[in-house]
């Protein structure tokens, strides 16, 4: 999974899930390393009451787990619920 494959899919609904923008962030500041521009071991995981559910943007603050390691990131660069 990479980024152009997240933000690209026509399916989704405009603008950008929160998942996407902590993905985008990890991957900017070098948190996160992917051995390469694929990765499926990339795991979201939303709020019960998360907006992605109901087929629109995510909007809560998602977990981001890579091969086991959870990784945080700034609330301030998500869109608040
Ligand atoms: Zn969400």
């Amino acid at each position: 999974m990479n980024i152009a494959y997240l933000t690209d899919r026509p399916e989704l609904p405009q603008g950008e899930h929160n998942y996407q923008k902590a993905f985008r962030w990890l991957l900017e500041q070098r948190k996160l390393k992917l051995a390469s521009g694929t990765d499926s071991d990339i795991t979201f995981r939303h709020d019960s009451w998360c907006n992605v559910y109901d087929g629109h943007l995510c909007n809560c603050r998602p977990d981001v787990v890579h091969k086991g390691k959870r990784y945080k990131y700034p609330a301030k660069i998500l869109s608040q619920p």
